[in-house]
C-alpha cells in the first residue's frame, strides 16, 4: 500500500503549477471537541480551488467550490519536512462530492501566535478571520495524493502542505499539549513513486 499519509516531504520539489485558493468561512461552530484524539472545530464555509485538470474534479470547470468542514490538530506533526518533525500540525478539511482536500500547516517553535492563542483561550470569535488570512496569504504548497491519517484511512485525498511554517511560542506548545493532549500522530508511510509538486496559488 503506497497511497497513504503522512509522508516525509522535500521542500525542493521542482515542478510547479499555478493555482487558485480562497477560503471563505461563513460560520465556526464555537465548540472545541476531541475527535480521534485530536482537537477539532467544525466550520461552515467554502474553499475556491483551481481544480482544472485535477483527478476527480470536473475537467471542464476552471475552479471548484469546496465545502469547508472542519479543522483539527496533531501534535507533534504528522508530515515531516526533510526528515524534520514539527511541534504541531493543523489540518483544514474540505470536500467536493467524494473528493477530500486537506490543507496542512506545520507550526515551528518561535514567536507567539495570535491564532493559537485565541484557540487556547477559547476565544473562537476571531479565529475565522485569522484562519482565512492564513490560507489566503499563503501561496506555496507541496501537493500530493495521499490518505486520511485516521481510520478509515481513505485514499485519494488531495494534500496541500504549506511550504512555509507559521510559528508559535514554546509556552504555547506546552499549553496546547496540556489542554488538548499530544502524541496523536500517525507514523510516516511509504511515499512509493508518488509525485509531489510545488503548487503556487
Ligand atoms: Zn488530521
Amino acid at each position: 500500500m503506497s497511497g497513504q499519509s503522512p509522508i516525509d516531504l522535500d521542500a525542493r520539489y521542482p515542478s510547479q503549477t499555478t493555482g487558485n485558493l480562497k477560503l471563505n468561512i461563513t460560520d465556526i461552530v464555537r465548540e472545541r471537541k476531541i475527535v480521534n484524539d485530536a482537537l477539532q472545530i467544525d466550520c461552515e464555509g467554502t474553499l475556491i480551488f483551481r481544480t482544472r485538470g485535477m483527478e476527480g474534479f470536473d475537467k471542464e470547470a476552471e475552479t471548484s467550490e469546496l465545502q469547508f468542514q472542519q479543522f483539527h490538530f496533531h501534535s507533534p506533526s504528522e508530515h515531516t519536512l526533510n526528515g524534520k518533525r514539527y511541534p504541531l500540525e493543523m489540518h483544514l478539511v474540505s470536500t467536493w462530492k467524494d473528493e477530500i482536500v486537506v490543507i496542512a500547516f506545520l507550526f515551528s517553535e518561535g514567536v507567539k501566535n495570535r491564532f493559537i492563542q485565541a484557540l487556547l483561550d477559547g476565544d473562537l470569535v476571531e479565529i475565522d478571520h485569522e484562519l482565512e488570512k492564513k490560507v489566503n496569504t499563503q501561496h506555496k504548497y507541496l501537493y500530493y495524493i495521499g490518505s486520511l491519517t485516521t481510520p478509515p484511512y481513505t485514499e485519494g485525498v488531495h494534500w496541500l502542505v504549506s511550504a512555509r511554517q507559521p510559528q508559535l511560542s514554546k509556552e504555547q506548545i506546552e499549553s496546547f499539549r496540556e489542554v488538548f493532549g499530544w502524541g496523536n500522530f500517525r507514523e510516516l508511510q511509504d511515499k512509493g513513486n508518488r509525485e509531489v509538486r510545488q503548487l503556487i496559488v
